[in-house]
């Protein structure tokens, strides 16, 4: 999903929205899952894709991948 702006969190250039809350996110600020560092508890989600597909499970988000 494109945006235009800047990240809502590092003020870079925004390439996506994140898809939990909404705010603009730049590359570096996305998780795998397209969901933003914030919303995914701050992790490097790199790493650890099990635990945001846990999460978004729990919100009944699974069509992200
Ligand atoms: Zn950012
Ligand atoms: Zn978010």
């Amino acid at each position: 999903m494109g945006v235009t702006g800047l990240c809502d969190i590092c003020r870079k250039r925004a390439v996506y929205s994140c898809s939990l809350c909404g705010k603009r996110i730049c590359q570096d600020c996305m998780t795998v899952s397209g969901i933003c560092k914030p919303c995914a508890g701050g992790y490097k989600i790199e790493q650890d894709k099990k635990f945001i597909e846990t999460i978004l499970k729990g919100k009944g988000i699974d069509d992200v991948f």
